[in-house]
């Protein structure tokens, strides 16, 4: 599946709010929204856009596919999917994309940015429920079990991870053992464990134009 490949803080700019896509150095003032948070390009500093209506449903739908790291195919999936299942469209639509692995590794403290925890699992480094999957959209269901593959236990990029990320805690619908390296998928995440500054309603009025 493609994925963007380009400077990745001129996405945070240009949302002009942290993407924490770097990992470590979102968390220093390297960050780039700490030193110039404006918009890139040339005249990025003077150009004062007063967002509503169709800009700001478009603002927030590239904020969401850039956390998630999913390009515009893949994310209009996901609405399709949201749209024809039973509930509130903006929410399941986040709940799909919490759901992928990728992130599950990233929440659980095993990669320090989702970009990074793509990469793991595109390497093959994990298991749910005894099979390796190297498929980074793969859906974590209720009672999954995340586990590194034997021989990556000792890997130094998520032993590193794991020291990193010790404080950030694992949202209330997975669990961590650190001894074992084994998450758990508890529960459905609801809205309020997706702890995203993001306005769903505004992606499915986008869409239902
Ligand atoms: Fe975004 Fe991280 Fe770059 Fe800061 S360091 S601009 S949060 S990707």
């Amino acid at each position: 599946m493609a994925r963007y490949i380009g400077p990745v803080c001129r996405l945070c700019r240009r949302e002009a709010m942290k993407l924490f896509l770097k990992g470590e150095r979102c968390y220093t003032e390297k960050c780039a929204i700490e030193k110039r948070n404006f918009p890139p390009g040339q005249h990025g500093k003077t150009r004062k856009a007063k967002l509503a209506g169709y800009g700001l449903q478009l603002r927030e739908k590239q904020k969401v596919k850039r956390i998630y790291g999913v390009l515009e195919d893949q994310f209009r999936g996901y609405f399709e999917e949201a749209e024809r299942t039973r509930g509130i469209t903006g929410v399941t639509l986040l709940q799909l994309l919490e759901r992928r692995l990728d992130n599950v590794v990233y929440r659980l403290g095993l990669a320090t940015s989702r970009p990074q925890a793509r990469q793991l699992v595109r390497h093959g480094h994990f298991m749910v429920n005894g099979k390796k999957v190297d498929i980074p959209s793969y859906a974590v269901k209720e009672g999954d079990v995340i586990t590194v593959l034997g021989r990556m236990q000792k890997n130094p990029t998520i032993e590193h991870a794991m020291e990193e990320v010790k404080g950030r805690g694992v949202p209330e619908w997975l669990s961590f053992d650190a001894n074992s390296i084994t998450g758990r998928v508890n529960s459905m995440p609801t809205r309020e464990q997706i702890n995203l500054p993001v306005q769903e309603q505004l992606i499915v009025e986008l869409y239902s134009k």
